[in-house]
């Protein structure tokens, strides 16, 4: 009997296509395999997601030409993963698979091999001053890798000689030493500290918290707690003990990190525990590593791995525990392209598939699983204290409306109490970090005589000004200006200026102001690579820099022994954006910030500079006062009917014709279904960031109570009712996209 597969392509579209299996790769094939077949007129990746009886397509079914993989790329529960999240997140099970799979597996990449080189026996022997005599480099190069005494490779001994293969070369021709050709790991150095070795003896409190968490790792069963500890209580520390633990019973363990900032630290707290067990997986990683990470995690050669949110998606066998830490972060929502997933949300579902322990962690919860623990969700376990003693910073907050130069001017950069405190702690020879959420120079360009901003040609936005470069950038769609006006492009005026600070504004006053301090910048703009984050951060921790200046990126995870003061230039950056979270993600900024100060012996102080320091936000969080604030909270979304008292489906259309997706909006609202009890819809209405590059955007928010709807299965029949996949295709002028649990409402 012939043997059918149902194929899907990483395309936006839902259509599967059949095509046949020829009896050589019966054996081979599995559900998830990777074949390459036409489509249309070419060669094309798909991934077999069934094998139906017979084809319902009647017309000339083609073969599949070949396999792509020698090995199996997902197994079935990562394929079960890809279902249910093609499912719940309204996406194509091809762009899904997508999603999951490394883009360049198939191409087969072996990665780079290098030179080693090594002493031999025979080195013993040899009579050396008389054979080196008119071969100065080879005794120097032989020296060196006697007193090593292990292999090196050859590229690092370029401080020898300028040619070393050619000097090893010769000292082979002797039987001195072998070279031989390495699999070199692909750059795993430059994104994680040397190991940081410690001497770990757990308090009391972390010890309650090791009992409740290692006896469900054995179960094989599914379990999620919210570990809510508060800055420096010891989290990474109990996330090594678990790890431990799993590695001990031959599981594997995923450990979710929301930004890059965090690896190399953390990544060399794991590597010093766990050695070459431990497997990197971020954005940064080109995409050979990737495909070689991704190899070595399929042959169970890593069973550790440490990563941003797709890391959720990582083979690894046996899964027995998966951390998220700092859950509430937002960059765990992927937000383009589809599917929109919540790693958060993926790395629960991936639990319950896998039977695995999940442990959400965080100094500040997400609202959601704050109150998913009131609703015995979670298991909730809490650390009130921070480590051996240390104690909670000092806060002041400072009202940047009365603070003034000698000259009577307001709008201060730095006020005089931050100014006085990094000079104090300069002095001490402490470490400063100061935060600045806002990146480039000024946000904001206008033109003095007529009151014109200089705005992106798509976006209707202010164009923000970056020193670095000299160019002005749109930091919504990438539009960058590589001029910068002299004049008004409407009134002629030659007067223009600058508005409002970002972190390059903040570094050249700082380097003014202080001299002699060094003072690093940590932004995406000084980041891009990656190399030069680990490098700042390991000065940083080397006292090199007594300043580190960043965005959001250093504002949580860290964990310097001599940050005694953090800084928080302008705490009003975002509050008043209209999000129902914008509150909420303030108030976390702040408070994960000033938990870089003083985690260790030395007492630390935190400075909050506002012009608002009676907002609610900013009062409780300069007081740290979390209870109080989540409290606020919940109540306003609580009547508001916000989450996480409903579900939420945020649909966008959008399209360059401003017309056709103002009609298009509403014809999907007028057509919708009776809505059902407790569901609410908004709109449509244009999005706040009604047009981005050359697309209008509208959106329709559809909400569903709860207490309806407790685990929102009504709204989510009730938007597979209206929006069929046909709906969902993107025609020509039109594109209609859902966001289901939108984190984003701009
Ligand atoms: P958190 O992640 O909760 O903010 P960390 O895990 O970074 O806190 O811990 C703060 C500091 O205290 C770190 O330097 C950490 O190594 C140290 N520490 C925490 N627990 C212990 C322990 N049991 N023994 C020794 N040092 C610890
Ligand atoms: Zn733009």
């Amino acid at each position: 009997m012939s043997m059918f597969a149902d194929i899907a392509f990483p395309i936006s579209s839902y259509t599967v296509f059949t095509y046949a299996v020829p009896d050589k790769f019966r054996e081979d094939v599995g559900i998830g395999s990777r074949v390459t077949v036409l489509l249309g007129k070419r060669n094309t990746t798909g991934i077999i997601v069934s094998f139906p009886q017979k084809p319902i397509f009647s017309g000339e079914i083609k073969e599949i030409i070949s396999l792509v993989d020698p090995y199996p790329v997902l197994d079935k529960f990562l394929w079960r993963l890809i279902k249910w999240m093609s499912k719940y997140y309204f996406s194509p099970i091809g762009q899904t698979a997508k999603a999951v799979l490394p883009a360049q597996l198939s191409l087969n990449y072996t990665p780079p091999k290098k030179w080693a080189v090594e002493i031999t026996k025979k080195h013993n022997m040899s009579n050396l001053g008389r054979e080196f005599r008119s071969a100065p480099s080879q005794k120097l190069l032989l020296d060196f890798l006697i007193q090593k005494n292990s292999s090196v490779t050859v590229a690092s001994l370029k401080h020898l000689a300028s040619n070393p293969l050619n000097v090893c070369r010769g000292l082979e021709e002797k039987g001195l030493v072998s070279l031989t050709k390495v699999e070199s790991i692909p750059d795993s150095g430059s994104f994680t500290f040397e190991p940081i070795e410690k001497q770990i003896s757990f308090s009391r409190s972390q010890q309650t918290i090791l009992d409740e968490l290692i006896p469900q790792i054995s179960g094989k069963k599914y379990i999620s707690n919210l570990l809510h500890g508060v800055t420096g209580s010891g989290k990474t520390e109990i996330y090594i003990e678990l790890v431990r633990k799993c590695v001990e019973k031959n599981m594997s363990a995923i450990l979710l990190l929301p930004e890059i900032s965090l690896t190399p630290q953390i990544a060399g707290r794991f590597y010093a525990v766990f050695g070459d067990k431990v497997a990197l997986w971020h954005s940064k990683m080109t995409s050979g590593i990737r495909v070689w990470t991704w190899k070595k995690i399929c042959q169970e050669q890593c069973n550790i791995v440490i990563g941003a949110r797709s890391a959720v998606f990582t083979p690894v066998k046996n899964l027995g525990l998966i951390i998220v830490d700092e859950e509430q972060e937002s960059a765990y929502k992927q937000e383009s392209p589809a599917p929109r997933y919540h790693a958060r949300d993926v790395a629960l579902m991936r639990g319950k598939i896998n039977k695995a322990v999940v442990v959400l962690s965080s100094a500040t919860p997400s609202l959601e699983s704050y109150y998913n623990k009131d609703y015995k969700k979670h298991v909730y376990l809490s650390l009130p204290e921070r480590f051996g003693g240390a104690y909670y910073p000092k806060v002041s907050l400072v009202d940047m409306k009365e603070e003034k130069d000698e000259t009577g001017k307001s709008d201060q950069l730095l006020s005089g109490l931050l100014l006085k405190k990094i000079h104090k702690r300069l002095n001490l020879n402490e470490q400063v970090i100061l935060l600045q959420n806002r990146r480039g120079y000024a946000p904001v360009m206008r033109c003095l005589d007529c009151g014109f901003m200089l705005e992106c040609p798509h976006c209707k936005l202010p164009l923000t000004y970056h020193k670095t470069g000299l160019t002005m950038r749109c930091h919504c769609c990438r539009f960058v200006n590589r001029k910068i006006s002299e004049e008004c492009p409407d009134c002629k005026g030659t007067q223009l200026g600058l508005f409002g600070t970002g972190t390059q504004k903040v570094e050249e006053y700082l380097t003014e102001v202080f001299p002699k301090a060094n003072i690093a910048r940590i932004d995406t703009d000084t980041v891009k690579g990656g190399r030069s984050l680990t490098s700042q951060l390991k000065k940083f921790a080397e006292k090199k820099l007594d300043i580190l200046i960043g965005t959001q990126m250093i504002g949580k995870g860290l964990d310097f022994e001599d940050v005694t003061l953090v800084g928080i230039i302008n705490a009003d950056t975002g509050l008043y954006l209209p999000d129902f979270r914008a509150g909420e993600r303030m108030f976390q900024l702040i408070y994960q910030a000033a938990g870089r100060a003083g985690r260790h012996k030395k007492p630390g102080e935190v400075v909050i500079q506002s012009y608002q320091p009676d907002n609610p936000v900013i009062k409780y969080a300069a007081n740290l006062e979390l209870k109080q604030y989540y409290n606020i909270a919940m109540g306003e979304r609580k009547i508001l009917h916000y989450p996480p008292f409903s579900w939420m489906c945020r649909v966008i259309i959008s399209g360059k014709s401003l017309e056709r997706v103002d009609s298009a909006s509403w014809k999907i609202k007028n057509e919708f279904p009776i809505p059902f009890s407790g569901l609410k819809i908004l709109g449509p209405a244009p999005c706040y960031r009604g047009k981005v590059g050359s697309k209008y955007r509208h959106q329709i928010i559809l909400k569903s109570l709860k207490e309806q709807d407790p685990n929102g299965e009504k709204l989510h029949h009730y938007l597979r009712k209206y929006f069929s996949q046909k709906k969902l295709a993107k025609t020509a002028s039109v594109q209609i996209q859902l966001d289901i649990n939108p984190i984003s409402m701009l």
